[in-house]
This record gives C-alpha cells, structure tokens and sequence, in this order.
C-alpha cells in the first residue's frame, strides 16, 4: 500500500463537466457543512462519506490535506424551527452538532481539521462585507446589503442554467429575485439588516446578521492553512451536495472572486441526492431517514456506510431496506474470507481498488472487484494475505474488519 504508486485522483467538475485531477502535494478541502436543525439524514451523510473517501484517498497518496467544514448555525431554517418549537435557537443548534459529530464518528468519517461555525466567524464575515463595500461592488436597499453582480465581470455570464432555470432555483433556495430595488434578480444578499425576533450583530454598515453565500466565502477565505501550489486558486475544492451546486457554491465564488481575482477553487465537487423508496427525500414530505434513528435500531454503522458508498457519489439514488441487506450480506461475505487462513491474491486487487477510486470513486467497481476476489477465496484460490487487504479496505474505504 505505498501511496507513492496511487494514480493522481480525477474527478468529475459540477461546472466544468469534465474531470480535475487533483495533483498538489497541499490540497485544501472546504465542505458545507450542515445546517443544525434537522441533523444527520442519510443525505448528509452519505454527502460527508463520499469527501471522507476523497480525503482517505488523498491521504493515503501522500498528501497533505487541510479539510474544513463549516456549521450554518445561524439560517432562516435554523430559527423558524427553533421559534416553531419554543426554543432557543442557540440550544437546537448546540444539541443537533452533538448529534452530527456522534454520526460521523459511529460511520467512521474522518473528523476535519476544523469545524466552523457562523457565529463564531462573524467578525470575518464583517470584515469581508466591508471589503464588498469599499471594493464599490455593493447596494443597498432598506439597510439590506446585495452584491451587484453587473459590477463583476462574468459574473452572469457563466451561470450553470439558463436564465429562468437559475431564476427558479434561487427563489427556491431562498433567494430573492422578485424583491424590488434589486439591480439584477440574482444579486446576493451580503446583509440583512435587523428585524424584530431575529439574532443580529453590530457592523459598521448597520446591526443585521450575514446572507447565506458570504458566510462560506470568509469563513473558507480565513481558515484555509493549505493553498494550492502556485496560487492558482483560492482553494483547491469545494465539495457539498448537488443542491448546492447553485445558487450556494455559484455565488460563493463570484463573492469570493470579486475580491481576490482569483479563482476560489480548482474543482467543485457534488454528491448526489438520497431518495426514500422511489420519493425525493425531503422535510416537507416528512420521509427523511436519519441516521441515528437507524443507530437505535440497532443497524451496524458500517453496514450503513456500506450501503451508502456502494453506489456511485455522483448519482442520485434510493434508499430502502433492501441495499442495508445487500450490504449486511456482502459484510459478512467478506469477513467470512478474510478469517481464512488462505485467500485469493491481494496485491492486485488492492492497486485496482486505488486504481478505481482515482477514476471520480467508481465504488460500484470497487465493489464488484471485492465480491469477484470473495467469490476466488470462496472457489480455494490461494496467495493472498488477509492482514494486507483488511488494512487497505480500512484505509480507502474506512471499513474495518
Ligand atoms: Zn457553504
């Protein structure tokens, strides 16, 4: 398992469409994190799965990787759910990260570096507002503070749907398009100024708290330690899920770019959505599953990560008992080979798993690869070494046997 020998890792551009090979020996790693009022259904995690294969693949290459993920704990969602129920929205927040790390450690997901939040980033989030203002790219209506997209180049030029599409989707998103005074429909909100019932900090531009997008541009612009070789961008990734991909990740860069002239990232990376038995998986429709609920069930950490990353990261799928009884059953096939005192050859099944993963995380085939070696072991082959595959299905998939 030399990580000299893994080939460099593609993978597939959201934006560009084609693939980005990620060959810095100091990537940068910035993914949105979650929001924490509804904490963690199985969307979100098999969205952190799929980064935490992409880190493990990294790491075990020989990078070096500085991996960031901020906490949206202050958001519409957060405080309508918090008013909902009588709480303080503080306490939700505070109680639903408790809940997301314990996930993320039971499935085995590598802790970033570091977990930031919006609260406690708010004077760079202040501070980078200020930059907008002064830079002259910034209007204001009502004490409301929007970024004038005409006053950045291209920016409005490169939008990843036509027009009316990126219209609907950002009012959707919780975007703004049809508020009056606005320069362009799609122009960001940087700062909303004080409403009654809603936590808001002091700024030189007035009392309010921060747009969506511009929390993970300060937040990414001051806590990345590791910059791409030969600053050819802000970051080397930024990675969350496919609906993400516009308006959040879209303008996060235009925000980020106005200032730096810079591109923000190298490449931009989506997981696909989860779904529940044929229906989109979503709180309106009440159908989200979560993963601790599945925990109490008594549902093995590993079979759900199993069962997430067995499909591809990229495609949109269904969730249902069915793939946990896939995965149960293809865990216990292969700890039933690996307690064997002889098994199929190994050394090249692991350079195909790497192999595999370096082309945008085919796990489909990673897995094919596993059941056709059970399958080997299973018919006596012989020459392979347990120990030697057991550490690598740790280290690239972080399954432990
Ligand atoms: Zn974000």
């Amino acid at each position: 398992m030399d990580g000299v020998l893994n080939p460099p890792l593609k993978l597939l551009d959201s934006y560009k469409k084609s693939h980005v090979t990620i060959d810095d020996h100091e990537i940068s790693i910035y993914v949105c994190g979650i929001t924490p009022y509804d904490a963690t259904h199985l969307g979100h995690a098999a969205t952190y799965l799929a980064f935490d294969l992409i880190n493990r693949y990294l790491r075990a290459s020989g990078r070096s990787v500085w991996f960031i993920e901020n906490i949206t704990d202050i958001d519409d969602p957060l405080l309508e759910r918090a008013q909902r129920d009588n709480q303080d929205w503080k306490a939700l927040a505070h109680s639903q990260i408790d809940l997301f790390t314990e996930d993320m450690s039971a499935l085995r997901v590598r802790p970033p570096q570091r977990y930031k939040g919006v609260v406690e980033s708010m004077e760079e989030i202040i501070e980078i507002v200020s930059e907008h203002i002064e830079s002259g790219l910034t209007y204001n209506i009502d004490g409301d503070i929007y970024l004038d997209l005409k006053k950045v180049p291209r920016s409005l030029e490169k939008l990843p749907y036509p027009i009316d599409e990126a219209l609907a989707i950002f009012r959707e998103r919780g975007g703004d398009p049809d508020r009056t005074g606005k320069s362009h429909p799609l122009d960001p909100l940087l700062w909303r100024a004080h409403r009654d019932n809603e936590p808001s900090w002091s700024a030189p531009f007035g009392k309010g708290r921060p747009g969506w997008h511009v929390e993970c541009v300060a937040i990414a612009m001051r806590n990345i330690d590791h910059k791409p070789s030969a600053q050819t961008s802000t970051i080397t990734m930024q990675g969350g899920g496919s609906d993400l991909i516009f308006p959040h990740h879209y303008m996060t860069a235009v925000q980020a770019e106005s200032l730096t002239h810079l591109p923000f990232a190298k490449a931009y990376i989506h997981a696909g959505m989860i779904g529940l038995d044929g229906e989109k998986m979503s709180k309106s429709r009440g159908n989200l599953v979560f993963v601790s609920k599945l925990l109490q069930q008594g549902v093995s950490p590993m079979v759900i990560r199993c069962a997430l990353i067995m499909s591809h990261y990229q495609s949109d799928r269904m969730w249902n008992s069915e793939l946990l009884n896939t995965a149960q059953t293809f865990i216990a096939k292969v700890e039933q080979c690996l307690a064997r005192t002889e098994v199929a050859p190994t050394s090249d099944l692991i350079k195909q798993i790497a192999e595999s993963l370096s082309d945008n995380l085919d796990t489909p085939k990673v897995f094919a690869l596993l059941n056709k070696w059970c399958a080997q072991t299973e018919a006596g082959e012989v020459g392979g070494s347990a120990g030697e595959l057991s550490r690598a299905l740790d280290t690239y998939l972080g399954l432990a046997f």
